[in-house]
């Protein structure tokens, strides 16, 4: 896991890519998003006096324009015609007078300019690696093992000192001067001009980027609490699965299971694989899964152990009193069916509109759809579309489900969706693995002080290795293990491994390892950058595909075999079948949130029918070819479709990411130079990050020539 990029050009994207899958790996969304702004932060409701888009109004911008064109001459007419409409748009009435703002700060003069820039390449690198700083340790005794938590700790963890950075940087104008001088742009222009750009101007428009949005609290709060709700009502679908039964009255779950949807219901039903009587158990978990996208799920059972549940029925009994699991929540026995009644599609509506209403203060992307492409991933939606579509529409879709059905032995249906069993042969029992590493790594700083083998074995030179090392910091995490950059020159990033009483178990070091690649471009990204202001990488799922680099040679790097070459078809076909999967939930997502622009007022019902229409189209297109079940709304069940929209495509990407990087470190063979190279590049955006990396834009090509390549060799 990666956390807090807050003040790269990440800051805008909403969520962090998770590390891993599983229920536990969901996305957090990112601090500056979920910061919590109190009422008495907020000015005085200023949405509620003006228009949502507030210029003052008896501005002439025109004469403006002109009288600083009369000063400066033409050859400024180009940037006081743009630096002025980049101010007004964001200018408040309660900001001043905006005439009297731009012709005291418009700079004209190349040296004067030059000096600006600098001064506030240098003073962002203080302000924010400084706020980074205090964000980091006031979460320092939630997120490192200090001793037992205080009561105090997780309001600490809860302050967010750049909540209000931005903002501030409006009122003191500092913002305004910024966009009075430097361009913003559009990705289009990025993506048109940008090979051409020089550092210089990629680092103007980085600096500027940072004040493209201009979102009032109330706004700002009214997201964060839409988003919390929504969170807390996925967080608490639990199904008891003693008490689904089947037609013969019969429990196919064991007492005490109780899974959240959608994660531990799609986990359960991956685990069935090797189950003899899994079949008739993941067909169940379906039909419930499809029970909950559609809202026929009768509102009695969820998270209720006290009746019983024919999915297939839809019948809901009283539960035998011996069948009630000792821990059962408090609930009430209804018998009458009575379904769900779309609180699921409420819940994303009430998103919609809490996003919808950030539009007039983001002009550069004026909807939700367009922040989440445009300024989180920085790839527009028609390239991430088509890079998806040509994964979920490749020929190798049918070659690789035939290898399935050879070994499940039997038709695909609709569960296979989720196929677990391309899986590495021949790895050392995890015991053995476990002994080697909590003899190496008895403690935190056993690892600590063993950075520069574990760099030097991965190919880094010795110096560069004692640099890396030099400039990471170990600590003992208490959770499973993440990593935090350093947002100025002479922090450190750190790296938090969980360590047992026993030592450092493989599970702890094969996470630890991915953390230190997570590190390493950091320390690259920041301290080898040319300019700091492109500090970082173009968004997560860059720095997640940097980290698998490192976690892929974990066992070598114990002096074991790496994994041979029928384990790396496995891993291969896996994670093809993975990116076709969630290539299909994230177009649905997308879909959803169309839709809702196109409909601002539906009503949850609608919304409803909506969604299942779009789920069941991608399906018939793209899936019931391989897998039947024509009709199934299954590829809407994700719960970040409702808790945290506009997310899912980065699964797709990030895999796509990965390949292509993989790719190209073995063709290269120089795995430290070229990890160095990459990393040190910067946050340009991911085409022209790409590029300089690999010499192609992103692609899916990579993904399908190994997929290709590994049936090739089945
Ligand atoms: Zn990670």
């Amino acid at each position: 896991m990666l956390l807090s990029r807050p003040f790269t050009s990440t800051i805008l994207s909403a969520l962090l890519l998770a590390c891993d899958s599983g229920p536990a790996a969901k996305p957090e969304p990112a601090k500056a998003e979920v910061a919590k702004v109190s009422a008495a932060d907020t000015p005085l409701s200023a949405a509620a006096r003006a228009p949502a888009v507030i210029t003052a109004p008896a501005v002439d911008l025109a004469a403006l324009k002109a009288a600083l064109v009369r000063v400066h001459g033409a050859g400024q007419q180009v940037r006081i015609e743009r630096g002025v409409e980049q101010v007004a748009k964001l200018w408040r009435p309660e900001d001043g007078d905006l005439a009297a703002f731009v012709t005291e700060f418009f700079i004209a003069d190349p040296a004067v300019l030059d000096a600006t820039f600098k001064r506030f390449m240098a003073v962002f690198e203080q302000i924010e690696g400084h706020t980074h700083e205090i964000g980091r340790e006031v979460r320092r005794a939630s997120d490192v093992d200090v001793g037992p938590l205080l009561a105090v700790d997780p309001l600490l963890a809860a302050y967010d000192p750049g909540a209000r950075l931005i903002e501030d940087l409006f009122t003191t104008k500092v913002g305004f001067v910024v966009l009075l001088n430097f361009p913003l742009t559009t990705l289009a222009e990025r993506d048109e001009h940008g090979a051409a750009y020089s550092r210089r101007q990629w680092a103007e428009l980085r600096l500027a980027g940072r004040f493209g949005r201009r979102v009032p609290g109330e706004v700002r709060q009214a997201v964060t609490k839409a988003s919390a709700e929504a969170d807390r009502y996925v967080s608490q679908y639990n199904l008891w699965m003693h008490h689904l039964v089947n037609a013969r009255g019969e429990r196919l779950f064991p007492p005490g299971l109780r899974l959240i949807s959608h994660w531990n219901l799609r986990d359960e039903l991956k685990g069935r694989y090797g189950d003899p009587e899994g079949l008739a158990r993941q067909r169940l978990i379906v039909t419930v899964m499809e029970r909950i996208v559609t809202q026929t799920i009768p509102a009695a059972v969820i998270d209720n152990p006290r009746v019983d549940w024919d999915p297939v029925t839809n019948a809901v009994t009283a539960a035998p009193a011996d069948s009630v699991e000792a821990d059962a929540p408090a609930r009430a026995v209804s018998l009458d069916g009575a379904r769900e009644d779309d609180v699921r599609y409420a819940q994303l509506l009430a998103q919609f509109h809490a996003a919808r209403r950030e539009d007039p203060h983001v002009p550069a992307a004026p909807n939700a759809i367009a922040r989440s492409f445009e300024i989180g991933r920085e790839l527009p939606e028609a390239r991430v579309k088509a890079l998806l579509e040509q994964v979920l529409g490749s020929p190798l879709v049918p070659r690789v489900a035939a290898v399935i059905a050879g070994r499940v032995g039997r038709k695909l249906e609709p569960m296979d969706l989720w196929y677990p069993g391309f899986k590495a042969s021949g790895a050392p029992p995890e015991a053995e693995l476990d002994a080697r590493t909590r003899a190496r790594y008895p403690d935190a700083q056993a690892f600590a002080a063993g950075l520069p083998e574990l760099l030097t074995g991965l190919g880094f030179a010795p110096t560069r290795a004692r640099w890396l090392a030099e400039h990471i910091r170990v600590d003992p995490s208490r959770g499973a293990g993440h990593a935090m950059q350093a947002v100025r020159r002479g922090d450190f990033a750190r790296l938090r491994t969980r360590v047992g009483a026993g030592g450092m178990d493989y599970k702890g070091y094969n996470i630890a390892v991915h953390e230190l690649g997570h590190n390493v471009e950091q320390v690259f990204s920041l301290e080898a950058v040319d300019q700091t202001l492109l500090a970082g990488v173009p968004n997560n799922a860059f720095t997640e595909a940097l980290a698998f680099v490192f976690q892929a040679r974990d066992l070598g790097l114990l002096g074991l075999e790496r994994p041979d070459a029928a384990s790396e078809r496995e891993r291969v076909l896996n994670d093809f079948w993975q990116t076709w999967e969630i290539a299909g939930v994230a177009l649905v997502d997308v879909g959803a949130w169309h839709w809702m622009y196109a409909h601002p007022d539906a009503s949850p019902a609608e919304l409803r029918e909506a969604v299942v229409g779009i789920a069941r189209e991608t399906w018939d297109r793209y899936y019931a070819p391989v897998l039947g079940g024509q009709g199934t709304p299954l590829l809407g069940i994700y719960s970040h479709m409702i808790s945290y929209p506009l997310y899912l495509s980065d699964y797709p990407l990030g895999h796509l990411i990965a390949f292509q990087i993989e790719e190209h470190l073995q063709k290269s063979g120089a795995l430290g130079a070229e990890f160095e190279r990459m990393s040190s590049f910067g946050s340009v955006t991911p085409d022209v990050w790409m590029t300089h990396a690999t010499g192609a834009p992103v692609s899916a090509e990579p993904l399908l020539r190994a997929t290709e390549a590994a049936l090739a060799a089945l």
